[in-house]
């Protein structure tokens, strides 16, 4: 069946998410956390701020009695806290970080104020509230600040570290087959014979699988012949989703889609509009999901990155596996034939507001793609940009 690539992407989100299992979840420390995926609801454990938090260096006051002169009565720097209470007409000098003596509703800002002895000027009006953290304005205790099923990265782990979690629940990462095949591959420190090519998708793969949250699993090399194929497919079938690069066209040696369906295998499509990587198989065999991704490095790459990384995303327990394609503005003229969702190597500028295509060879240029650092994503019915024009792009 011939999809999309909108259908096909739709298809892939859809099947996995309603079959996938919950994965099996382990205690890691918070700091090799990073790139994880949480398997527990994380709560704050008390009022964050704390207590009503300076924002500024200056002076805790009282609104009402600004602008006009006051008394200072003291200080309160960062991890002390000011006995006393404020009353009319006096201020408290304090550093960001401070707790708010009892008394103050507001910050003046150091810089808004005259200081000569124990008395301070200040010459503008204040709300109360304003330069200080209201305790418990960004959390409240018991009040969930980190999701089941979302990424860990740094932001999540200073939360973490935020609320006392040493350690945190997250899934264990999928297990991912990665099986190359055919009979000109070999691996990639082997000294090829003029007609062999080496085995690079299945390193590419690798470093996607472990991007996404997986954990690849680097099988031998499957040669075209049924055999072969066939056992290294039943060895594959332990890990939770199975890819194999190439043997997925219409040669005579193309034999994965055979073997898959012997085995009992549901297709869900076995060719997408897109370019690179048309021939490409998705399906199910024994409760497991596979991609067939089409040989061709980049058909590859593109289709792992596109299709295949949302199903380890979303085995790996991800809430969502998003594919966020931005915009930006074309710098030259581009023009391309119509029919195919295009995946292009690409150049984004380094400040991301322009795009321009990388020369390119075809799918088999691994040069372009290590060149670029993005793709040019084109609409099918569309046969011409000109530059100035916004197209879409998908980071690298
Ligand atoms: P296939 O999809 O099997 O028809 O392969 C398409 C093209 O990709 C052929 O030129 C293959 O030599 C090449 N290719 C297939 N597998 C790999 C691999 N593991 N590493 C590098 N190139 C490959
Ligand atoms: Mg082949």
């Amino acid at each position: 069946m011939t999809l999309s690539f909108e259908q096909a992407r739709a298809c892939v989100l859809r099947e996995v998410s309603a079959a996938r299992p919950v994965p099996a979840t382990e205690q890691i420390p918070a700091l090799e956390a990073a790139g994880r995926v949480l398997a527990e609801t994380v709560f704050a454990d008390r009022d964050y701020p704390p207590f009503p938090r300076a924002a500024r260096d200056g002076f805790a006051v009282r609104a009402a009695d600004v602008p006009g002169e006051l008394h200072v009565i003291g200080e309160v720097r960062a991890g002390e806290i000011y006995r006393g209470s404020l009353s009319a007409r006096e201020a408290v000098e304090i550093m960001t970080g401070a707790p708010l003596p009892a008394g103050a509703d507001a910050v003046v800002m150091v810089e808004h104020t005259e200081r000569e002895g124990n008395r301070v000027r200040v010459g503008r009006a204040l709300t109360p509230g304003e330069n200080f953290g209201a305790q418990g304005q960004e959390a409240r205790i018991g009040e969930s600040v980190l999701q089941v099923g979302q990424r860990l990265a740094f932001a999540q782990i200073a939360m973490l570290a935020m609320v006392g979690r040493e350690c945190a629940a997250v899934y264990r990462k999928p297990r991912v087959a990665i099986i190359p095949t055919g009979d000109e591959i070999v691996e990639a420190g082997v000294n090829p014979e003029r007609f062999q090519i080496r085995n690079s998708n299945a390193w590419s793969m690798a470093v996607q699988v472990g991007r996404a949250g997986g954990d690849p699993q680097i099988l031998p090399i499957a040669r075209d012949n049924y055999e072969s194929t066939r056992g290294l497919i039943e060895q594959g079938l332990d890990a939770d989703l199975l890819l194999l690069s190439g043997g997925v066209s219409a040669g005579k040696y193309d034999i994965v889609e055979r073997v898959m369906a012997d085995l009992g295998a549901e297709f869900f499509f076995d060719r997408v509009l897109l370019q690179p990587g048309q021939p490409l198989v998705f399906g199910r065999v024994r409760g497991k999901f596979f991609f067939g991704l089409p040989g061709n490095p980049a058909s590859t790459m593109v289709t792992f990155e596109v299709f295949a990384r949302a199903a380890v995303e979303l085995l790996g327990g991800a809430q969502e596996a998003p594919l966020r394609l931005l915009q930006a503005r074309l710098s030259k003229d581009f023009r391309q034939k119509t029919g195919l969702t295009r995946f292009l190597p690409a150049q984004v500028s380094a400040d991301g507001s322009t795009v321009a295509p990388e020369p390119w060879q075809g799918s088999g240029d691994i040069g372009a793609l290590s060149r670029a650092n993005a793709f040019l994503v084109t609409e099918p019915d569309r046969e011409s940009w000109a530059a100035g024009e916004m197209i879409r792009v998908l980071l690298k």
